[in-house]
Order: C-alpha cells, then structure tokens, then sequence
C-alpha cells in the first residue's frame, strides 16, 4: 500500500481532467474553517457522481450525509433546468456550513437541506411524496445502511441509480468477526444488495486522496 503515491496519482488526475474550480475550492476551505472533518468525497469522486448525474438525465436526486455540501454541489451541478437535491444532514452545524457553501456556489434554490436524523427525515420524504429519486447517494453514519438502503428502495423507480459510499474501508469489511458497528452495518447491507431481486449491484475499490475504499453501485429494476 502506497498511499503518498495514491494521493499524488489523485492529484495528477485532478490537474489533467478536472477544471480549476475556485469555488469548490473556497466550499472546501470553508468547511476545513468551520472545524468539519476532512471525511467528503475526492474531487475526482465527486466528479463521478456528477457524471453518473448527468450520464442518467437526474432530476430528482437524494443525497443521505450533506456534511458542508462538497458531494452535494458536484450533484446539484449535474441537475437540468428544475431539477433538486435533497440532501440530508443530522448536524445542525454542518447544515449551516453547508447552507452557507450552497449560497457561496449560487446553487441554494436547487438544493432542499433538511436537518435531523436521516431516519427520521426520510419517512417526512415518502409521506411528502418526494420520491421517486433517479439517483441516491448514501454516504452519512454507516451502521444505518441497511435502513437506509430499504428507504432508498423505497423511494426509487426502475432504473434508479444508489451509490454507496465507504463499502471497502481498507479492507476491514473481510472480517465477519469484527464489532465495528459501521463494518457490520456495511456486510449487512452487501447481504441486503446481494440477495434482492430488485437490485443489479457491485461494488468497485478505489484508492486515492480518501485512501483506500469503495463505492456501491446498485441499480433499481
Ligand atoms: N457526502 C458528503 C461529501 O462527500 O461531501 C460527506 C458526508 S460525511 C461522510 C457524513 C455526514 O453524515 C456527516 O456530516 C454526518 O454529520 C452525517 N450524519 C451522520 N449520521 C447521520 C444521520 N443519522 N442522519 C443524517 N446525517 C448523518
């Protein structure tokens, strides 16, 4: 494992594909000042997500884990003309940082943040009749997965893409033994993806500036 080596390919890839992008950069900058963990996607990653947006013609897109909006924005950058993000956060803290970059980016009429546990944000979602969602991204606390996945699926359509993030962490899901509440809840939710009908899923590693995880990629039929 080679992770200075990781972290300089992330920033080759950065550099020769991704355009400069001050305002991210100042999203990020914000969120390092307001005492955020540096725990959001990559930019190539969030680069992903937006292609993935894109690629599917997202209008509706969920997002469970907003901590200062960094994935949210690559998301809400995707959206056509009336599209929205909604995006959940359980810390009033990051909300407000995040409320605060969304204005920064010129984004905040496109994006609907609601704060509280996503487990209880969620069910106001489906009796509010918000779903169905074209694309799904789960990336807030991990022992929740499964929950969360059952509400994706529930506020999803055919052809809905949920992308979830932290499947691999280091490799330390292998073990079927550990007490880690966020590696059981991630081997739960691989059972869960694996064994359901309505799911055509992988999961692909990647290392990088996040070092070394995974992505779930779970497609709605
Ligand atoms: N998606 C973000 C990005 O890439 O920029 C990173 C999200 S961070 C990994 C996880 C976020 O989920 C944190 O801001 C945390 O406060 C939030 N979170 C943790 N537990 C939560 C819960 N029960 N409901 C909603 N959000 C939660």
């Amino acid at each position: 494992m080679d992770e200075a080596l990781w972290n300089e390919m992330d920033g080759f890839i950065v550099e020769k594909l991704l355009p400069a992008d001050p305002v991210l950069d100042a999203v990020l900058a914000a969120s390092e000042a307001a005492g955020l963990p540096a725990i959001s996607v990559s930019a190539a990653q969030g680069q992903m997500l937006h292609i993935f947006a894109r690629m599917m013609g997202a209008r509706r897109i969920l997002e469970i884990g907003t901590l200062g909006g960094y994935s949210t924005l690559f998301l809400a950058r995707a959206l056509p003309e009336g599209g929205t993000v909604v995006t959940l956060e359980a810390d009033a803290h990051h909300a407000e940082v995040a409320r605060a970059n969304f204005a920064r980016a010129g984004l905040s009429d496109h994006i609907d943040l609601r704060v509280g546990p996503a487990i209880e944000t969620l069910p106001v979602l489906e009796a509010e009749g918000a779903g169905p969602f074209d694309l799904i991204f789960i990336d807030a606390d991990k022992p929740s997965n499964p929950a969360y996945l059952d509400w994706a699926l529930r506020l999803s359509r055919p052809g809905t893409l949920i992308v979830c993030d932290n499947v691999v962490r280091a490799g330390r899901v292998l073990d079927a033994a550990s007490t880690d509440a966020s590696v059981i809840g991630i081997r739960r939710t691989y059972e869960i993806a694996g064994a359901e009908p309505r799911l055509t899923a992988t999961a692909v590693q990647t290392v990088g500036a996040k070092g070394y995880d995974g992505f779930a990629l779970l497609l709605v039929e």
